[in-house]
């Protein structure tokens, strides 16, 4: 501190001066605040060091007093030129005094209250001036003195904001002190107690505090002034003081000690009995918030009710990998996969580790995760592999060596490409399921030859529908013609569905081979399904529904006697999954791409849902599609799948689940609707094993609740997470388009390859026919570029077929567009790249329990036999010359909205890392941009937004980085449909269907049109406008400035309700210094932002 000459004059102009500054002080002029507080400044700083006890109480008083009236400015003025230093030097000499001056003691720990929270590094100046000790001393000795004590609580509650500092003071008996002042309900003091509360918080964010405090037995304390507060504060006038007691029992529950605690405590009894009596003040909503957080990460962790978290079904495999998540499910002896872990979870981590949806950006990893190597961002120049192993697949590539010599033109349809082998079947089917239907109905008739199925019924009119409980004439006509079996009304959907044909999908069905050996049809996949007319709007999130949920939760744990807890459905039990004795729902899931576990009716109208994991997996459940009979017309349902893996989840934004009514499509609506009420999403208290959360500890499950009425009587109602396509939906589909051809289209079918499951995997080659055998006709068919476009590989986005279709539809159309389309290109399409996983089930994986999107760098024959054969394709295209233009796999996204597109760009991925790299010399054509910017000019649903073309690390297996880095492919893509819905363009504020997906397949189309008039070299300068790419890009780039935000993160709103998905201890997060770290030279801090506001 530096001295100036004049310090030593006469103390009387100190006073004269501030007294001027008081006079001046009434002044709001900016300027005049910044000299007063220079002043307040130097006088500190000249009497700071003379301590004449005399004057400086005076002086301080008025630095107090110019501070009030100078507000924050000054304050902050005050900070920045170093005042704190000064004033806690003034507070240290002041304590040396003896007996100290209570009156200046006073008045320094006001201005300290006042400065402490607008100064970063309090804390620490403070820890380093050797304050701390001071102020708790001072409070010992005047816990009776209210004066003194509400400025040193002041002060106490900034120091104790940093962590370091709160583990010195716990140590010091501040912990206890504090609980010497807070008490039951008392009018007198509340500010005091106010502020030891929040003090005692503070202090309880260290783990060692928190078991101090449980050690002494003060969380039964606390929980009985809370209840005190609670019954006593009648007018809510100390809702703040309410707060601040739970926030102490917020803290001491982060750790297991203090959990158990509070059980022990009856907490939960407690927090819910109040909490109850709180919900109809929308005021104390705090209270209720924070008490359901405790209560929450108190409800004791219990394991999923299944004997073993790995999947129900087994599929051998040809040999086991040598690492990896199957061979460690394989090696793992029995009994330890699905331990219970009390561990405190690390919300941290949970972050950084939810890397499971396809392309989703993780938040924190993000920069991590860029690819920084050069040479892995430039194509590789070798081929991989020789040439004479790709020679085989030749075969798949007629069309360019076909010279249709021998080829009537006259009459196309009669000679023609080999149409797909008719696969053979080899079981038997029945069909449909229908054990919820009343005994008239044909429960699952067989299938050879005696169906009574009326397949010449007419869909009903949509107005006139069924009189309740009798679906046309299917009771009475069952009663009278026993002996002829019942009939059922099937609705006749050839008109709207060309595409649809229920005898044809049972065909399919029987050459579909699935691990449980399905023998049963669903209905909805049976009847098909036909886009509903009206809008389906992205529903608006109740006030308070999760809150309410997780109070019936918690319910179950208060009035464990309401609970039933009887298993309604069960697969481990195989020889009778289905438990009917009229009085439970009845669940369904054996059928192609069903994968209900196990039924558990918790109350009358409540069921816990437990989904079967991915098969050869213990994890990865998301996907689900099951069948539900045996309903009360009218009842309150309430759904719970409670072995959910993602950390959020669009159910949280307005998507619906989807219902397929049998008597609705009876009736003449056979369709998937969005419905559902009360939807919410959040984390539960089901144990997740590190051993399927990737080795993390502590870990629980997510609940995705929705409830339910429904409206007839023997209904069987389907509900899925997305429009469900199964396998055999697709084969159907393929049969119906190729039935539909038209001479113009050249159209062929080919079984890339076979599965593990033992299903084949379609390939198709659409271009047009040429006009004749001309050599010019010839040639220009052979030549055209090729589009190679795939879909499905992760079973559980069904959107992503839906789009399939859409594209494979538009192109086998009469259309000029698509004549146009199909003279332009040649196109080679995978439409399933992973059938096994749809056929089972799965929601993320093949037979292999593997992601097959994570293996096209090295796939193996065996294990990955599709992407290992696609992968072959693309690699004899590159051999031949004949790369592909354009190459799209078709995913769907489960946390964004809108469609979008991930491409990748050297230049733009290099923009985005610390490579100061030679960049301006990377050379890039903008052409990967093209695409997607026309879609986003010609689809509704697509977003140019949401597209990004940074290539990261986590990716490098993918298809899209594989296709771009190893055949060189510019335009590599992953195309990424939203689950939910649209909040931009025609569809905003709508939810997705398939009318929707179909439309953006058929776009796709249309824009790759577009794109071959703009890669035509003499087009190119007629389309100057598109070339606005640059623009376009130049404003990406803005936008990408800082790194953080290279990718769009999931931009969507906050709800009024506050959504906590994070109800377990944050223990682990916090580091807890140890003693010896606590010395002066630790300078780390971490001041809470909010205690500062809080103080202001
Ligand atoms: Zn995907």
């Amino acid at each position: 501190i530096i001295k100036p000459a004049w310090a030593s004059h006469a103390p009387t102009l100190t006073l004269s001066i501030l007294e001027r500054l008081n006079g001046e002080a009434m002044l709001a002029d900016a300027e005049i605040a910044r000299q007063i507080t220079a002043k307040i400044l130097h006088l500190i700083q000249t009497q700071g060091e003379n301590t004449k006890p005399l004057y400086l109480p005076n002086v301080v008083n008025n630095t107090q007093h110019l501070l009030t009236v100078g507000g924050g400015r000054r304050v902050g003025v005050l900070v920045s030129k170093g005042g704190t230093g000064i004033l806690l030097q003034m507070l240290l000499s002041a304590s040396k005094e003896w007996p100290p001056s209570e009156e200046l003691m006073l008045q320094l720990h006001s201005v300290l209250a006042k400065v402490g929270p607008k100064d970063r590094k309090f804390g620490v100046k403070a820890r380093l001036n050797g304050a701390l000790n001071v102020t708790v001393n001072l409070l010992k000795q005047n816990l009776q003195n209210p004066k003194l004590l509400l400025p040193c609580l002041q002060v106490l509650r900034v120091y104790s904001s940093n962590s370091v500092n709160a583990v010195s003071l716990g140590k010091n008996g501040l912990v206890e002190l504090m609980f010497k002042i807070i008490g039951p309900f008392s009018k007198k003091n509340t500010s005091l107690l106010k502020v030891a509360l929040d003090t005692l918080g503070a202090l309880l964010k260290s783990k060692t505090n928190a078991r101090r405090a449980v050690d002494r037995a003060h969380v039964p304390v606390l929980l009985y002034i809370y209840q005190d507060w609670h019954r006593n504060d009648t007018r809510h006038r100390h809702m703040l003081i309410r707060k601040g007691i739970l926030g102490c029992l917020k803290n001491i529950t982060n750790i297991k000690l203090g959990r158990r605690a509070f059980l022990d405590a009856d907490g939960m009894r407690i927090l819910y009995n109040t909490s109850t009596e709180c919900l109809p003040v929308r005021t104390l909503d705090p209270l209720i918030n924070t008490s359901s957080l405790i209560m929450r990460k108190c409800f004791p962790k219990n394991r999923l009710p299944l004997p073993t978290i790995k999947s129900v079904f087994h599929h051998q495999l040809p040999h086991i990998p040598a690492g990896g998540p199957v061979a460690q499910l394989y090696s793992q002896p029995p009994g330890v996969d699905d331990v219970v872990d009390e561990s405190d979870d690390n919300e941290d981590a949970e972050a950084e580790n939810d890397t499971e949806n396809e392309e989703d950006k993780d938040l924190h990893a993000q920069n991590d995760d860029i690819e920084t190597d050069i040479s892995k961002l430039r194509p590789r120049e070798t081929p991989s592999r020789p040439f004479e192993e790709l020679k085989i697949y030749e075969r798949f590539f007629l069309e360019l060596s076909e010279d249709f010599q021998g080829f009537n033109f006259d009459n196309p349809k009669a000679a023609v490409i080999d149409p797909v082998t008719a696969p053979k079947s080899h079981c038997s089917i029945t069909v449909p399921t229908a054990q919820g239907l009343p005994p008239k109905y044909p429960t699952t008739a067989p299938l050879q030859g005696e169906r009574h199925l009326a397949k010449d019924a007419r869909p009903r009119p949509e107005t006139s529908s069924p009189a309740p409980g009798r679906v046309g004439g299917v009771e009475e006509g069952a009663e009278e013609d026993g002996d002829e079996g019942a009939v059922l009304e099937v609705p006749d959907t050839a008109l709207l569905l060309p595409l649809h044909d229920p005898d044809l999908y049972v065909e399919m069905v029987k050459s579909t081979r699935s691990v449980p050996q399905y023998s049963q049809v669903a209905y909805p996949d049976y009847f098909g399904h036909v886009a509903p007319t009206f809008r389906e709007h992205i529903l608006e999130r109740v006030y308070g529904v999760q809150r309410t949920k997780i109070f019936q939760d918690i319910e179950r744990l208060i009035h464990p006697n309401d609970i039933l807890d009887k298993v309604v459905y069960d697969l481990d039990i195989q020889s009778s999954p289905v438990v009917d004795d009229g009085e439970s729902l009845k669940f369904n899931s054996q059928f192609e791409s069903g994968n209900l576990r196990k039924a558990i009716q918790v109350r009358r109208y409540e069921y816990d849902l437990v989904l079967n994991s991915d098969i050869n997996s213990n994890h990865y459940h998301q996907w689900f599609y099951f069948e539900v009979s045996g309903m009360c017309v009218g009842a309150p349902y309430r759904f719970n799948i409670i072995n959910c893996e993602k950390s959020n989840s669009q159910f949280n934004y307005g998507m619906q689940v989807l219902m397929y009514s049998v008597q609705e499509a009876i009736g003449g609506r056979p369709r998937w609707v969005r419905t559902g009420a009360d939807i919410c999403y959040y984390k539960n208290h089901f144990s997740r094993s590190s051993i399927a959360a990737g080795g993390q500890k502590g870990k629980s499950y997510y609940t995705m609740t929705f409830s339910m009425t429904f409206n007839h009587k023997d209904d069987v109602c389907y509900f899925a997470y997305h429009y469900p396509y199964t396998y055999s939906t697709l084969k159907m589909h393929l049969q119906k388009l190729e039935a539909l051809r038209t001479p113009q289209v050249y159209l062929r079918q080919d079984i890339l390859c076979e599965t593990l499951g033992g299903n084949g995997c379609p390939l198709l080659t659409i271009t047009a026919m040429p006009e004749s055998t001309s050599n010019d006709q010839i040639c220009q068919f052979r030549n055209r570029p090729l589009v190679f476009l795939s879909a499905r590989v992760h079973p559980g986005e069904t959107n992503a077929s839906w789009v399939m279709k859409g594209t494979l539809e538009f192109l086998m159309g009469t259309s000029p567009l698509a004549q146009s389309l199909r003279e332009a290109y040649i196109f080679k399409i995978v439409p399933m790249l992973n059938p096994d996983g749809v056929v089972n089930g799965n929601h993320r994986c093949s037979l292999s329990g593997e992601d097959l999107n994570r293996q096209w760098q090295s796939p193996s024959p065996e294990l990955h036999p599709t992407i290992y054969h696609t992968k072959s394709l693309l690699q004899y295209l590159t051999a031949i010359q004949r790369a592909p233009l354009v190459f799209c796999d078709y995913h769907g996204h489960s946390r964004k909205k809108n469609v979008f597109m991930y491409g990748c760009s050297l230049k733009e991925t290099v923009w985005q890392t610390n490579i100061s790299a030679t960049s301006c010399d990377l050379h890039e054509d903008l052409g990967y941009r093209t695409l997607p910017k026309i879609l986003s000019q010609i689809a509704p649903a697509f977003s140019m937004a949401s597209c990004s073309f940074v290539v990261e690390r986590s990716k490098e297996a993918t298809a899209r980085v594989v296709v771009w880095r190893e055949m060189g492919v510019q335009r590599s893509y992953t195309m990424e449909s939203t689950l939910c819905g649209c909040d931009q363009g025609k569809y905003k504020g709508l939810q997705i269907g398939t009318r929707e997906l179909e439309e953006m397949g058929a776009q796709f189309c249309v824009a790759l049109l577009r794109l071959k008039r703009l890669t035509c070299p003499l087009e190119l300068r007629n389309h100057a406008h598109l070339l606005d790419v640059e623009s376009d890009f130049i404003e990406t780039r803005c936008k990408v400035t800082s790194p953080s935000t290279y990718v769009l993160e999931d931009e969507e709103h906050s709800f009024m309700e506050e959504v906590d998905y994070s109800a377990e201890s944050g223990d682990e997060l916090e580091h807890e210094p140890d003693v010896a770290d606590t010395h002066d030279n630790h300078l780390s801090d971490s001041e809470s932002n909010s205690q500062r506001d809080a103080l202001t």
